[in-house]
């Protein structure tokens, strides 16, 4: 190109034409106008002037071994304020004053310096052009020469240039992503202030509307008027009064001074809409109080939409998409969230880390610091975990106590109205005076009445049975008298819905017997009394009635309201009047349950069975029991594995009123606790496990209060004395009555204390445990294992064994009552182990016996144990050596013995034979 325009060369140099045309001006070259154009000579000129004009002369030009040296520097400045940057190309311009305090100043300066060597062939003329007076012919080299340095320089300035503007570029972009970045924290400082405005503004709204209701509700109140409260009113005051911190993270929306109140962020809001979508910034931040940061979350984001009605959604929709867009959408919390963990009465560290929602590992490690090792399953008690809890910002709630067991127990009801209530069969408890014919009279019912499953006639002792007449069932409950009786109605387990009052016509009314009338009175269980013995020729029953109405027990004879049927349990007489009597009595009282639906009812026994586990009888009262139910009972659950009836034989399902043997449970239940079918079985262990944390707790403080009472006995008053007994019994029902009748016996002088007690045998840990607390043992149909026993001989300690309730508390009482005279004792002489059974044609089921302590006698009195518990009591048929009667077999010899009256005998029994003794007794 050797022609260019003023413009262009302008333009290509970086300078305001109407500066170069004034350069050319003054350099003598006649360019008139921007458009003009300049040859090649006339730049030459034109570069001669400005060399001169930068005081450099054509001599120090030339003087440099023929090298051409150029120079650029150029300073740019960026300055980038609030709105967009404006940017400057010139060198050298000033930067335009910050405009604001937040604005920013980038210089960039850019140097460049570039040496041309002529080369050494070329004759060494001076590159300055010569001015234009100068003839042409002479510098036609040179000209060429100033042509090519000018477009050197040219090409160099272009390039100076470029790297100048994309360095430029460079700044510009990272001063602008500062700039956004700076600007987005501010946004969000700032939105985060509004937010923290809008909170408390809402807060503030909603305690003057709850000030404001519970204003109204006072005045209302004082005027007493009666009108229904206005709906708006209703349902503003309610809020208020049920407010929670969750709820208070909801939006304000419905609350009119609320809005009132939210008006200024309102305002805030529509500012904010105006603003670049792109500063928008996420808004979930997490609030100061949250439950649950997701759901509470969202909550906050939407109430700062605020009450936008119609307009709402579609903000929500713009603002909400430019989070993805945005590098800054996560934001940390700014407050640290604070749950509420609600504190069961014992909790596992994993549940408890769950409920905190951090990992488990973090628990242990806060529970380490605070010196407790612990693994992930282990349970806290309450105390520790809320201290955990509290260590680590959150907030501990004690749960409801009654939460898992009472929303069961609520469930449960809601359920059982849902079916229809059928009439059901009565359940019948007897009860009277020792002697004088319960157990006779109930035999004879079951013999008679019970259809047997079992060959021989064996009906197993389930403690209750239910009987088919004619004219309906009645269940018994055959349980050890009125002990039991009133051990389960304390535990509010009412089961029984008549009594039968058992009076001997020859005895009449006798102490226990009033005490029956008394415990049927306080459970509001009405009573039909069976005059029994009445095949005696002594028999007087007018005596009887006579006797029952100091009791107000009036006859229906006589014009009173209770039923008497005179009844022989020997002779079998009566019994059909006396059911008939029962379902009367039943009829009249309209009992009624649910036959479908899930179960519930109560433990009417429970033992522990060597080879199935525990053991429980259960009567159903409403619904039916099935097998595979998931049932709770007290302490204990399970899954209903097998059922039996009291005939031995397996059934699948029980309803109302009628008693079954459950095997499944988890341990054995106390009878009178509750059965409950359940869902599901975690519920069922997380109930199970809950009662079972609350008795032990129970049982710990009456054990520490008899220890404190023996402290604060022994402390102030020497004359008292503490007896300690360690109780066993073969079922739970006799154990119930035993311990209340006992614990009953405590008197001024002598304090009853039962260190331990339960179902089955004494083993060598009760012994122990009676060396430590100097207690009795005493064996209620139990009898002690070898290793016990060793223990009771080496220390001295004192065992007792008894099969009469009323002898063991006789014994006890009279022991406390200082009433020690010599009285016939029982004492083991010997001992059998039972290896096989044979049958014979004429003595029945012998059993093949190694005697393994004592001495057998023909004629004693004996016990077939199995399991250490007492199944059998009466006395030899036959005891024979190798085919011979014999009188007594010596230990360590073999032997066959019959039992009398018992074909039950099976290997593995022990057959023990005692003899009564007159004893001197001490306690
Ligand atoms: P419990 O202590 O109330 O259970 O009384 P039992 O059932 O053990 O009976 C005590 C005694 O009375 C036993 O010897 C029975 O044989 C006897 N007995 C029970 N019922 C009758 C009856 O109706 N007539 C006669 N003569 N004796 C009876």
């Amino acid at each position: 190109m050797s022609e260019v325009t003023v413009k262009q060369l302008a333009s290509t140099v970086g300078i305001p034409v109407e500066r170069l045309l004034t350069q050319l001006k003054d350099a003598g070259i006649s360019a008139g106008d921007a458009d003009s154009k300049l040859t090649e000579q006339e730049k030459v000129q034109l570069l001669a002037y400005l060399r001169r004009s930068h005081g450099k002369d054509e001599g120090e030009a030339d003087g440099g071994p023929g090298q051409v040296t150029i120079k650029r520097k150029s300073v740019s400045e960026l300055r980038v304020p609030q709105a967009a940057a404006p940017r400057s190309n010139t060198p050298n311009s000033r930067p335009a004053p910050a405009a604001r305090g937040g604005g920013k100043t980038v210089s960039v300066e850019v140097r460049r310096k570039r040496t041309y060597v002529k080369r050494a062939d070329e004759p060494a003329t001076g590159t300055t052009p010569a001015p234009r007076r100068q003839s042409n012919d002479r510098s036609r080299a040179g000209r060429e020469r100033a042509a090519a340095t000018s477009a050197v320089i040219d090409e160099s300035r272009r390039r100076a240039a470029l790297e100048a503007m994309r360095a430029e570029q460079e700044a510009r972009r990272l001063a602008e992503q500062e700039e956004q970045e700076r600007r987005a924290r501010e946004e969000e400082a700032r939105l985060e202030e509004e937010r923290r405005q809008a909170a408390e503004a809402r807060r503030r709204a909603e305690e003057e509307a709850r000030q404001q209701a519970e204003r109204e509700a006072a005045e209302r109140q004082a005027r007493g008027v009666t009108e229904e409260p206005s709906a708006e009113a209703t349902a503003e005051a309610g809020e208020a009064e049920t407010e929670t911190p969750a709820r208070r993270a909801e939006a304000a929306k419905p609350k009119k001074a609320a809005k009132k109140a939210a008006e200024p962020v309102e305002k805030e809001k529509e500012k904010e809409k105006d603003r670049p979508a792109k500063k928008v910034v996420r808004k979930e931040t997490a609030p100061v109080r949250v439950r649950d940061i997701a759901v509470a979350g969202r909550g906050e984001y939407e109430d700062i939409d605020g009450p936008g009605g119609g307009r709402g959604p579609r903000r929500r929709k713009k603002s909400s998409k430019p989070q993805l867009q945005d590098k800054h959408a996560f934001q940390k919390p700014t407050a640290p969230v604070v749950r509420e963990v609600e504190i069961p009465e014992a909790i596992t560290v994993a549940e408890l880390a769950n409920r905190m929602s951090v990992k488990a590992s973090v628990v242990v490690k806060e529970l380490f610091k605070q010196g407790m090792m612990v693994t992930i399953n282990q349970n806290l008690d309450r105390d520790t975990a809320i201290l955990v809890v509290e260590e680590m910002g959150h907030k501990a709630v004690v749960a409801d106590e009654r939460d898992a067991e009472g929303t069961l127990l609520d469930e449960m009801q809601e359920q059982e109205g849902q079916f229809e209530a059928l009439p059901r069969p009565p359940v019948v408890t007897i009860m009277g005076h020792v002697d004088h014919g319960k157990t006779s009279l109930l035999d004879y019912i079951r013999r008679t009445r019970v259809a047997s499953g079992e060959a021989g006639g064996i009906t197993q002792h389930i403690g209750a049975y239910h009987v088919e007449t004619d004219k309906g069932t009645v269940s018994f409950l055959d349980t050890p008298g009125h002990a039991a009786f009133s051990a389960m109605r304390a535990r509010g387990a009412k089961v029984t819905d008549i009594v039968i009052l058992v009076v001997a016509a020859d005895d009449g009314v006798m102490p226990q017997t009033v005490e029956a009338i008394h415990h049927a009175r306080a459970a509001g269980v009405p009573l039909i009394v069976a005059i029994n013995k009445m095949d005696k020729p002594e028999a007087n029953p007018d005596k009887v009635m006579q006797e029952l109405t100091q009791y107000e027990v009036l006859t229906e004879e006589w014009g009173g309201d209770t039923m008497m049927v005179k009844v022989s349990a020997k002779a079998g007489l009566g019994i059909d009047e006396l059911l008939d009597a029962i379902l009367l009595q039943a009829e009249v009282l309209e009992l009624k349950a649910p036959v479908e639906g899930p179960a519930r009812g109560a433990i009417v026994e429970s033992s522990l069975d060597k080879g199935r586990g525990p053991v429980a009888t259960v009567l159903v009262q409403s619904g039916t029991l099935k097998r595979g139910d998931i049932i709770v009972s007290g302490g204990e659950y399970g899954r209903v594995r097998a059922m039996f009836d009291e005939s031995g034989s397996p059934v699948e399902s029980a309803g109302p009123s009628i008693p079954v043997q459950v095997l499944g449970l988890s341990g054995t239940p106390n009878a009178g606790d509750d059965v409950i079918t359940v869902s599901d079985e975690r519920r069922a262990r997380e109930v199970a496990e809950f009662r079972a944390a609350r008795s032990r707790q129970n049982r710990f403080d009456e054990q520490r209060g008899v220890s404190l009472d023996q402290l604060f006995t022994q402390l102030k008053d020497g004359e008292q004395k503490a007896v300690n007994l360690i109780l066993k019994a073969d079922v739970q029902g006799s154990l119930e009555a035993l311990r209340e009748s006992l614990l009953k016996l405590t008197n001024d002088e002598v304090k009853v204390a039962i260190v331990a007690s339960g179902v089955g045998g004494i083993t060598e840990s009760d012994a122990n445990l009676a060396v430590t607390s100097n207690a009795i043992l005493l064996g209620f149909n139990v009898r002690a294992d070898a290793a016990a026993r060793r223990v009771v001989e080496e220390k001295g300690l004192d065992l007792r064994y008894y099969s009469i309730i009323y002898e063991l508390i006789d014994e006890v009482k009279q022991a406390i009552s200082g009433l020690l005279s010599p009285i016939v004792t029982e004492e083991i002489i010997g001992l059998a182990e039972v290896r096989d059974v044979f049958r014979s044609s004429k003595f029945g089921a012998v059993a093949g016996c190694m005697v393994v302590e004592g001495v057998i006698k023909r004629n004693n009195p004996i016990r077939v144990l199995r399991n250490n518990v007492v199944v059998y009591e009466g006395a030899l048929e036959s005891l024979r050596r190798f085919k011979d009667d014999v009188a007594e077999v010596k230990h360590g010899m073999e032997c066959g013995i019959g039992v009398k009256n018992y074909n039950d005998v099976q290997p593995g029994d022990q057959i023990e034979v005692f003899e009564r003794t007159e004893k001197a007794r001490v306690l």
